[in-house]
């Protein structure tokens, strides 16, 4: 309301006083004419009674005689009373004046403006006060080529007097100021009513109010025009707006789902955003739980991103080829390592990222243990042969029979050797290039038969038996050599620890859509459980004598583990209730 008064007021004072200033110019106008006009007439009468009395003179010889005193009888037949009459002669000598009875003391006034105009032009006219009576005259003087007539009257064309006479116009003005006002009301009132109603539908949009159903009665002049720029405005600004809303949540979106934490800060270091997997990962290097992302500048083991934020905003730290300057390096808390990296941008903002990389560095970890692992493995048998071999070469007079023997012995390691090599080799392939293998539809009994065919003659010589229900439909999407491998592994492994007599049951037991499933046992001492959940580590063996005298790598079961798993299948160990170690796993169909 007090904006709407303030408009309002302001557009009709402003009208107001134009027009004012209008009715002003006018009335001065008017004024000045009237005051033109009149002093016209005065300056008729004047010029008149200036005329008769030069009639008057000339007519009864007055200059000639001097007689100027009969002209006071004219006094009373002027038509203006009051009227001053002056004969002044052409040196300026006053010779007649009706005011003034003693004439010769009368001071010479060939000076007085209006005589001077008279003397070069024949009239001439001065307004000015009279020093005797203190008012303002009109002065006429007439050049009559002897003397001067002179008239004066008392000037009243004044400005009190021009209104009493012009009543009617007067009147009429304030009845034309009176209608002015109400039409100014009126105008600025409608003119008021249609920036408030613009002034609302402005306010609404700022807003963000649906503005596309308010009142539309604009009319279609200047208003309606900035009404439907604001609509457009409006418009640009909303669909500016709802993309980058867009824009912002998918960005929102696609932080959230990454593995990643990210939280990104301006200079001042306020969190401008974060994921929750950042809140999670400050948690979890954090000794104290938080919310706040910016948390991290009081964590130790921050300090690091905290002293180069530092020292880049103090020291404005120079990045070849216009790179973003950048800090990475890996934390370890509780078994747990995390990559932290650390960019700073142009407006010196950055954004602080934290990976998880307990994974990837736990297998490196793994993967270093594993090489040391090879390298101690392949020590035993590489020694003993040079071991046997040293004792031949520095005993040459060592019996021939002995000599075979220790031959034999050398050519046996050498063989486990080559068995390492080759299991080694194995399991490498199936983990870094699984993708090489072959994989067709093939039976799977014939692969188990070769197998058994294979260690026949193990099988019988500790009279062990093979029950196998694997039907001729059984199809695996599968690759044979690493098949073939899976159930070598596994018989051979209950020839070398199953015992005399015991025998061995190989089934489907189980097929949905995409797996077959398949049950290994055998009937011997099984293994002791805490062993159990990590017989298939690389080189893990329960009993490592027992192992190594059967020639066991410690790989057999990850071979197990991985061609399983390479087959899309998963695969678990337990001991039998009735006695004996049994594999459940599955192979998938296609
Ligand atoms: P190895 O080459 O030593 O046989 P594996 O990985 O094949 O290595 O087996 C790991 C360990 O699991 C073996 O050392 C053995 O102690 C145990 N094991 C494997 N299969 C059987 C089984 N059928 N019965 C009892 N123990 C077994």
């Amino acid at each position: 309301m007090v904006v709407q008064r303030t408009f309002r007021h302001r557009i009709f004072i402003n009208f107001f006083v134009v027009f004012s200033i209008f009715t002003l110019a006018v009335l001065v106008y008017q004024y000045d004419r009237e005051k033109s006009y009149r002093t016209g007439q005065l300056e008729n009468t004047l010029d008149n009674i200036s005329e008769f009395t030069h009639q008057y003179i000339e007519h009864k010889r007055i200059f000639e005689s001097s007689d100027f005193k009969s002209l006071d009888t004219l006094k009373s037949l002027l038509p203006i009373a009051n009227t001053r009459l002056t004969i002044v002669d052409m040196t300026g000598k006053v010779l007649y004046d009706s005011f003034v009875a003693d004439v010769q003391n009368i001071e010479n006034h060939l000076g007085r403006p209006e005589v001077q105009k008279a003397l070069y032009s024949g009239k001439g006219s001065s307004i000015r006060l009279s020093n005797t009576t203190n008012q303002k005259f009109y002065y006429y003087a007439k050049n009559c080529k002897k003397y001067f007539v002179r008239t004066a009257a008392v000037y009243n064309v004044d400005i009190i007097k021009f209104l009493k006479t012009e009543r009617i116009f007067l009147v009429f003005i304030v009845f034309l100021f009176g209608l002015m006002w109400v039409l100014l009301h009126y105008t600025t009132r409608r003119l008021s009513e249609f920036i408030v109603k613009l002034k609302d539908f402005a306010l609404k949009a700022g807003q963000n109010e649906d503005i596309s159903k308010m009142d539309s009665n604009f009319q279609d002049n200047e208003l309606g025009v900035i009404r439907r720029q604001i609509i457009q405005i409006y418009d640009n600004l909303k669909t500016a707006k709802d993309d980058l809303t867009s824009e912002k949540e998918k960005l929102y979106g696609h932080l959230q789902v990454l593995k990643e934490g990210i939280s990104i800060f301006s200079a001042e270091k306020h969190k401008i955003l974060a994921n929750s997997h950042f809140i999670q990962f400050i948690n979890m290097i954090s000794d104290k739980s938080t919310i706040s992302a910016e948390h991290i500048f009081s964590i130790p083991e921050f300090s690091k991103v905290v002293d180069f934020i530092e020292q880049y905003q103090l020291q404005q730290i120079q990045t070849p080829n216009k790179e973003l300057p950048q800090i990475e390096y890996t934390i370890e808390k509780s078994e747990k390592f995390f990559h932290i990296r650390c960019i700073i941008f142009l407006d010196k903002s950055f954004e602080v990222l934290i990976s998880d990389v307990t994974r990837p560095e736990k297998q490196r970890l793994l993967k270093q243990q594993l090489t040391s692992n090879i390298a101690h493995e392949l020590k035993t048998p590489l020694s003993s042969i040079k071991g046997y071999l040293e004792t031949i070469l520095n005993n040459p007079n060592i019996p021939g029979d002995k000599q075979k023997y220790f031959l034999e012995k050398a050519f046996a390691q050498s063989e486990r050797l080559t068995d390492l090599l080759n299991d080694i080799s194995l399991l490498n392939n199936i983990e870094d290039a699984g993708g090489l293998f072959e994989f067709k539809s093939l039976k799977l009994s014939p692969v188990i038969r070769d197998v058994i065919e294979n260690l026949k003659s193990r099988l019988t010589a500790r009279n062990m038996e093979c029950n196998i229900d694997v039907g001729n439909d059984v199809v695996v999407n599968g690759n044979e050599s690493l098949l073939f491998s899976v159930f070598q592994n596994l018989i051979e492994n209950s020839v070398n620890y199953a015992g005399n007599d015991s025998h061995i049951s190989i089934r489907k037991y189980l097929e949905d859509d995409k797996f077959y499933y398949f049950q290994y046992s055998d009937s011997g001492a099984g293994i002791p459980e805490e062993h159990l959940t990590r017989i298939f580590e690389r080189f893990y063996r329960v009993d490592y004598g027992r192992s190594r005298e059967n020639g066991g790598t410690g790989l057999g079961l990850s071979i197990v583990k991985n061609a399983v798993l390479l087959h899309k299948g998963e695969i678990s160990v337990r001991n039998r209730a009735e006695g004996g170690l049994e594999f459940l796993f599955s192979l998938s169909k296609k």
